[in-house]
């Protein structure tokens, strides 16, 4: 396993930010942890990179301990931090040396540093300092400084927000081919981006995982079927509830969205429930709920 995650709880003080979370991860994953704001995703990753330790539990990567083999787990891991926080005032060039030296790259750098600089197509900028670039070009700095002990580990705290869409188009297609031959974990609060990007998601919500499937699966999973319906007279949606096997309706416009519990198919139910009241029903069709749908689904619940 790259990542194992057994059981981790964070608290600041007294607020939970993760909540027994364990999950494993494979070698050559790409895993988007999707959640909104305040989810923990932030937390987790911390953690993993060995900047934070957990209130309770434990965590490997590729069988070391982030708290007892915290050298070992920096060796392996490459870590973007949310803000990308960089020296402003040096060169590019200059920055990844600096880099380069913290990893005790020695004889290799001048090298690394060349490679990072053309892996990550920051030629066209490299007379800068690092205050001059766009959000984009930073954050090429920021996972060239990511990447240049070869790290088999690729941890990316939100490594698109903040772009315009040509930036984020060039950001995702770099992750893509480092992702090729690295375990990538990136957090993001755009459905999009894991659809794009990841081959698996994780949604994490209030320090919890609420689901956790191949990026697929989440967005064509029977769970995520509904079924919308039309009556020609007026329902409340107490009485919809009553019908057995539905989890949750929405009222959108003059149809009615109905979530079935996992796995149910409630339109015979449904149909019988309307004949019984002579209800008349102008229309019905199945409904598949798109990954951002899934993902407020998964996320709203408290
Ligand atoms: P995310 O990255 O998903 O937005 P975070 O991991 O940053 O979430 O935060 C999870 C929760 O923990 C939030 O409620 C946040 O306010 C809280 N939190 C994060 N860092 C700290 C900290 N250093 N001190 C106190 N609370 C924090
Ligand atoms: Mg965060």
């Amino acid at each position: 396993m790259s990542v194992k995650v057994q059981q981790i709880s964070k608290l600041y003080g007294t607020q939970k930010a993760l909540d027994n979370v364990s999950l494993t991860i494979k070698p050559g994953e790409i895993v988007g942890l999707l959640g909104p704001n305040g989810a923990g995703k932030s937390t987790l990753m911390k953690i993993l990179s060995c900047f934070i330790p957990p209130s309770s539990g434990s965590a490997t990567i590729m069988g070391f301990d982030v708290q007892d083999q915290s050298i070992e787990v920096r060796r392996l891991v490459g870590y973007l931090p949310e803000s990308n926080p960089l020296y402003s005032e040096m060169y590019i060039r200059e920055y990844l040396t600096f880099i380069a030296g913290i990893h005790q790259l020695g004889k290799k750098t001048a090298g690394k540093v060349d490679e990072m600089i053309h892996l990550t197509g920051l030629e066209p900028e490299i007379h800068k300092k690092i205050h001059m670039l766009s959000k984009g070009f930073k954050q090429r700095v920021g996972i060239s400084q990511a990447l240049i002990h070869d790290p088999q580990v690729l941890i990316l705290d939100e490594p698109t927000s903040g772009l315009d869409p040509n930036q984020l188009v060039e950001i995702r297609n770099l992750i893509k081919s480092i992702g090729k031959d690295k375990t990538v974990i990136l957090s993001t609060h755009i459905m999009q981006e894991v659809e794009a990007l990841c081959n698996r998601v994780i949604i994490i919500n209030k320090g919890v995982i609420v689901a956790d499937d191949l990026t697929d699966k989440l967005s064509n999973s029977k769970i995520t079927e509904a079924i919308v319906v039309e009556f020609e007279q007026t329902i409340e949606s107490a009485d919809l509830m009553k019908i057995p096997g539905v989890k949750r309706v929405i009222k959108e416009s003059n149809s009615w969205v109905i979530e079935p519990e996992a796995g149910r198919d409630i339109r015979q139910s449904l149909t019988k429930w309307a004949v019984d009241r002579q209800l008349i029903i102008v229309a019905l069709k199945k409904k598949t709920l798109s990954m951002e749908e899934s993902f407020h689904k998964f996320t709203q619940k408290s």
